[in-house]
């Protein structure tokens, strides 16, 4: 087991507000949930809010809805407005520019639906939205045309018909679970739905994309637990953008996750001013291997409506990448993907590692560079 001793504990950095409440109470995830910042109000002693944060309370609450839990506002920088974890969670003018580009459903996900709440683009894997709930609203979401939009989640039914789909059709072999962000279903109808897909001779894989692990971790209780370890193995994809959202609670349940044999990625996407800097994605990235959790993938910040502000240019995650490989073991360097707008998929961007080619008598000189930006001669053989 590795030392957390270092490590920081949103109790411990509580604000003043949450000063009388107890270490138990603390880590009931009921409570966290309960007891979410929803309104500028209830930042009242948690932190001082920006005249801009004060701002986009006001002129956007029907646009996309506030939610922090006491956890996640616990890890923010009280003083500072340019705090990777503020970012993400509090709203901010710039979220109401609309450019002409943007889309509301920039991956059509909604037109690759076979049946409602199901889309199935790539023919093995087919993605499951079970809720649109989440315990925190992510300002970057590309989902937020209906995450947090009470009006649209799945009903039982239109769940119960996804999961006919999936048994009806045998190319489908992965399947995720995402939303909104399915920890927020109770563990019983978890423990149903996981079931039944483990009930499908050809789904091989069963994945849960879930932000839980960052923003609520005391949802990942040792009955959770034991419920994944009995479907086991469960491909967790979780989503840490920033080192500072490692803490204590958070890798406890990385361990709790790692402990019920589920195998663990990180999905985290590319944001200007929280994580565009190699040197923030190489210490993120080594604090999650440390815990067990593989970083998948760096995902391009999408075309999404009112997420711009948060886009770096390719180049940027390209420059990433290029930091990584060779400073970091092949375990820490995930893929850099866009994802298409209008359906496309995702596809994989790379630095480019070959600086020239000419012919010779017995193949063609590849030039590559390395890491260090040294050049290397490799001779290639003929094609057949
Ligand atoms: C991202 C995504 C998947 C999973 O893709 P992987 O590259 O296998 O992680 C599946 N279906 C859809 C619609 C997706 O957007
Ligand atoms: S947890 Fe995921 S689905 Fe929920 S708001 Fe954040 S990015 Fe969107």
């Amino acid at each position: 087991m590795p030392m957390n001793s270092s490590l920081r504990s949103s109790y411990r950095e509580r604000p003043s507000r949450f000063n009388s409440v107890s270490e138990k109470t603390w880590s009931s995830w009921h409570w966290q949930h309960q007891h979410r910042l929803r309104t500028h109000h209830d930042f009242d002693g948690v932190l001082y809010l920006s005249e801009y944060e004060r701002r986009a309370f006001d002129d956007g609450a029907d646009r996309f809805r506030v939610a922090v839990t006491p956890h996640y506002a616990a890890l923010m920088d009280t003083d500072n407005i340019r705090c990777p974890i503020r970012r993400q969670a509090l709203p901010h003018p710039d979220e109401f520019q609309d450019y002409p580009f943007e889309r509301s459903d920039p991956l059509a996900e909604e037109e690759h639906m076979p049946v409602a709440g199901l889309t199935h683009r790539y023919p093995d894997r087919a993605l499951l939205y079970v809720t649109h709930h989440c315990p925190v609203y992510c300002r970057h979401c590309t989902r937020k045309r209906k995450v947090s939009n009470p009006d649209t989640a799945a009903s039982k039914a239109q769940l119960q018909r996804g999961i006919d789909y999936i048994a009806d059709t045998p190319e489908i072999h992965d399947v995720i679970l995402s939303g909104g962000d399915p920890l927020t279903l109770s563990d019983r109808r978890l423990d149903e739905i996981l079931g039944r897909l483990r009930n499908i001779d050809h789904v091989d894989v069963i994945r849960l994309g879930t932000r839980n692990p960052v923003t609520l971790p005391q949802r990942i209780t040792p009955g959770l637990a034991n419920i994944l370890q009995h479907h086991r193995p469960i491909y967790v994809n979780t989503h840490f953008n920033h080192p500072a959202e490692l803490c204590k609670e958070s890798v406890q349940a990385l361990e709790r996750l790692v402990d019920a044999g589920c195998i663990l990625g990180n999905q985290m996407v590319l944001l200007r001013g929280v994580n565009d800097h190699a040197d923030t994605v190489m210490t993120l990235n080594r604090m999650l291997l440390r815990h067990g959790c593989r970083p998948y993938y760096i995902l391009q910040c999408d075309m999404a409506r009112g997420i711009t502000h948060f886009r770096t240019p390719l180049e940027k995650g390209l420059e990433i990448m290029d930091q990584l490989r060779g400073r970091i073991g092949g375990v820490g360097v995930p893929d850099f993907v866009v994802d298409l707008p209008g359906g496309g998929g995702k596809v994989e961007l790379l630095p480019e590692y070959i600086v020239d080619r000419s012919p010779s008598e017995h193949g063609e000189i590849v030039t590559f560079r390395n890491f260090q930006d040294e050049e290397f001669e490799f001779v290639d053989v003929h094609r057949d």
